[in-house]
């Protein structure tokens, strides 16, 4: 890597999704430009991301508190549990305001192509978490061939254990992703859930 803190920069900015040489370029130019302590905030939040956000130990949720918000907040509909496949999609849910109740992360959906079966998954997590209180898991995994494998997985996986299990409604387009869903949409489906 470059001696030079301007190009070990830009490197390090165009490895991010999105990003090209030139934006890169910018955007460590732009950081140069910035008040010190910018640069100083900047490296503390980088190095915090990597240091305190862990997996809650109930929902699997990325938190820097355990358990996460969600998991402490006593407001919420304990009875219910929406299971999404990853963060970006929770936060998706939450942005609709329509469901109050509690989530789990997968972290991923079932691939068998792609090496990934339920142990990759956070499944092992969910179960223990079916107990009395919880009266239905609602499954919100994404419209894609990989998301619906997952939503049939967890119903054969739930359904015996006396739980009620309902899929999100199809307003999310068939090979869509949920982050990118908008919040009316993604709202409707939830309302419009059907039973597995
Ligand atoms: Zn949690």
């Amino acid at each position: 890597m470059s001696a030079d803190p301007i190009a070990r920069l830009t490197v390090l900015f165009a490895r991010l999704p999105g990003v090209g040489e030139k934006t890169a370029q910018r955007l460590a130019f732009h950081v140069l430009k910035s008040p010190p302590e910018y640069a100083r905030d900047l490296a503390a939040a980088l190095l915090a991301l990597r240091d305190e956000v862990r997996l809650c130990s109930t929902c699997c949720n990325l938190t820097a508190q355990d358990p996460c918000p969600v998991c402490k907040d006593q407001q919420r509909d304990r009875r219910i549990i929406c299971v999404v496949e990853s963060v970006p999609d929770l936060l998706a849910v939450e942005r609709t305001r329509e469901f109050r109740g509690l989530y789990h992360v997968l972290h991923g959906a079932l691939s068998p192509l792609d090496g990934v079966g339920p142990d990759q998954l956070k499944i092992k997590e969910l179960l223990p978490r079916i107990s009395a209180g919880v009266e239905e898991v609602i499954v919100a995994t994404d419209p894609t061939v990989e998301g619906e494998a997952t939503a049939l997985y967890l119903t054969r996986l739930l359904k015996p254990l006396g739980v009620r299990v309902t899929r999100i409604a199809q307003g999310v387009p068939m090979g869509g992703d949920l982050e990118y869903a908008d919040q009316v949409t993604l709202a409707r489906a939830l309302q419009g859930r059907r039973e597995m």
